[in-house]
């Protein structure tokens, strides 16, 4: 088994951001900049942004935090999102999601404009995914592939088992995969909570995607010798042996599955990090076409 090592690819793809922005910056031109809207204080949702706002600084990126409280209504939401959209000095900006439940997510989703979509989640960049158009592709399905084309994985022709079919994860990751591109051009399966023989068709995947967020579900007999096995999940769960009190896990059962597999990211250091890396590489691409 080897390690498809997130920690360290996604490292090599921030140097190579940083090299390219202060390259920018030395021909006199403005760093790219990525605006956050964070609404409340979910602890996991203040995690994600703040390592947003830390990986910005690290590459030389300009950043903003906009803080709502969770009594924010969705039209002064809606406010805030046009301001962006109209404001050139931001390329880029995301919403983290969840929302409080009076907020309607999908009407905040396809009110920002789709130039500065950096999530990739607005229909027009999810329907140009579709049509293997130029678009933001959603940020963790991006680091998978990137993964796997820095290994030089092999995919062509390969069945590509996809466990989850979330808008962010499980469907674009499906649409990806079976593009006529490399990495892609693999038969994929979408499978979900209702897919009929879950086991035995997992078990005969030759890429496996596990992104369903039930740890360790995928167990080493769902798993075909030799396969690639990609785990999306994170869970935490309470560990009073850790300093933190929790300890990440993923959807797949490592230590056995580790040894019938052929390539197999961990948890944590596999898909986290890549998808935190796409993310800067979204901005990036958005800032150079403004
Ligand atoms: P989600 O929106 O909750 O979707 C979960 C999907 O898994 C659904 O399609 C669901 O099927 C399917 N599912 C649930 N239980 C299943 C089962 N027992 N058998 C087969 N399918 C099952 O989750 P998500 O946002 O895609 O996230 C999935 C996991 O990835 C979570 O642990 C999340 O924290 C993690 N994640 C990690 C990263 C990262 O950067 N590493 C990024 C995003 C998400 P139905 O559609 O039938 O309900």
């Amino acid at each position: 088994m080897q390690i498809l090592d997130g920690k360290s690819c996604s490292e090599q793809i921030r140097q190579e951001i940083a090299d390219q922005v202060s390259q920018l910056k030395s021909e006199g031109r403005r760093p790219p900049h990525l605006a956050a809207i964070l609404v409340g204080n979910d602890g996991a949702s203040e995690t994600y942004v703040a390592n947003k706002v830390k990986d910005c600084q690290q590459v030389g990126f300009e950043s903003s935090l906009i803080r709502f409280d969770n009594s924010v209504s969705e039209e002064e939401l809606l406010t805030k999102i046009a301001e962006l959209n109209a404001d050139e000095a931001v390329d880029g900006f995301i919403v983290q999601l969840p929302l409080p439940g009076h907020i309607d997510e999908h009407k905040v989703t396809v009110s920002i404009d789709p130039r500065k979509d950096v999530d990739g989640f607005c229909p027009e960049n999810v329907g140009n995914l579709c049509l293997g158009l130029p678009t933001f592709v959603s940020a963790t399905p991006n680091g998978i592939m990137e993964l796997l084309a820095r290994y030089d994985i092999e995919t062509e022709g390969k069945h590509c088992v996809v466990l989850g079919r979330s808008n962010i994860v499980g469907t674009p990751m499906a649409i990806l995969m079976s593009r006529n591109s490399k990495p892609g051009n693999s038969t994929v399966t979408l499978a979900h909570s209702r897919t009929a023989n879950l086991k035995a068709l997992c078990a005969e995947a030759d890429i496996l995607v596990a992104a369903i967020g039930k740890p360790e579900f995928v167990s080493a007999d769902m798993v075909k010798p030799g396969a690639v096995v990609i785990d999306v999940g994170i869970t935490r769960l309470a560990d009073e042996s850790r300093t933190s009190g929790f300890r990440l896990v993923g959807d797949v059962q490592f230590d056995s599955v580790a040894e019938k597999a052929a390539w197999i990211t961990p948890v944590p250091g596999g898909v986290g990090p890549m998808t935190r890396a796409s993310l800067l590489q979204n901005t990036l691409k958005a800032y150079l076409r403004n």
